[in-house]
């Protein structure tokens, strides 16, 4: 059953909790790898995920939410129903079909590149960002800054996860992003 709009409670969290599975050296040796696919795969967490990513959000006016590929876009379109906007992937390089707007930010090694069709933000159109875990938040720095190139005012950035220790959050100081897990 699909939460209504109450905020998502303690009960809710553990149970989204409870569903996410650590996977040790995945995909790398040293990465503890936030595996969602048992929460998506529960119909009471998915619907509480869904919920509480939306919850802050609600009545403030989105017209779009843009999801991070490839588990944000799994989140993000259940939120962008419930919130009653349209659903924009931001996607990597070379995968979106018409004109497209990127933005490039580094990764470990090398860096990499996010887009969106350049027609997919109406101007000045309100955004919500979504994706599954924020971890070193260069991903969302992008995402952030590739909504702004596009013409949109990003209203939010909502997030399952956050992996404190990495310190994701200071490069985003100026959406404060939402978390419903932080460890
Ligand atoms: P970052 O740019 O470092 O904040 O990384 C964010 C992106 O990488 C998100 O799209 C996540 O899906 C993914 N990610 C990073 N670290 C993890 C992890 N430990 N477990 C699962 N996904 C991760």
């Amino acid at each position: 059953m699909p939460n209504d709009t109450a905020p998502t409670g303690a009960a809710d969290l553990a149970l989204i909790e409870a569903h996410i599975r650590d996977v040790p050296d995945f995909p790398h040796e040293g990465i503890l790898f936030k595996d969602i696919t048992p929460l998506l795969n529960h119909r009471e967490a998915l619907a509480a995920a869904v919920a509480g990513l939306a919850a802050p959000y609600r009545g403030i006016g989105v017209d779009h939410v843009v999801g991070l590929e490839a588990r944000g876009f799994i989140f993000g379109a259940p939120v962008a129903m419930e919130l009653g906007a349209g659903f924009v992937p931001a996607r990597k390089a070379g995968k979106l079909p018409a004109k497209t707007i990127d933005q490039a930010y580094d990764l470990e090694y090398g860096t990499a590149t996010v887009e969106i069709h350049a027609d997919a933000i109406t101007p000045g159109g309100r955004v919500l960002i979504v994706d599954d875990v924020l971890a070193t938040g260069g991903t969302g720095r992008a995402a952030v800054e590739l909504v702004r190139k596009a013409g949109g005012t990003v209203v939010g950035f909502s997030v399952l996860m956050e992996l404190s220790a990495l310190q994701g959050r200071e490069k985003l100081p100026d959406v404060e992003p939402h978390t419903l897990l932080s460890v």
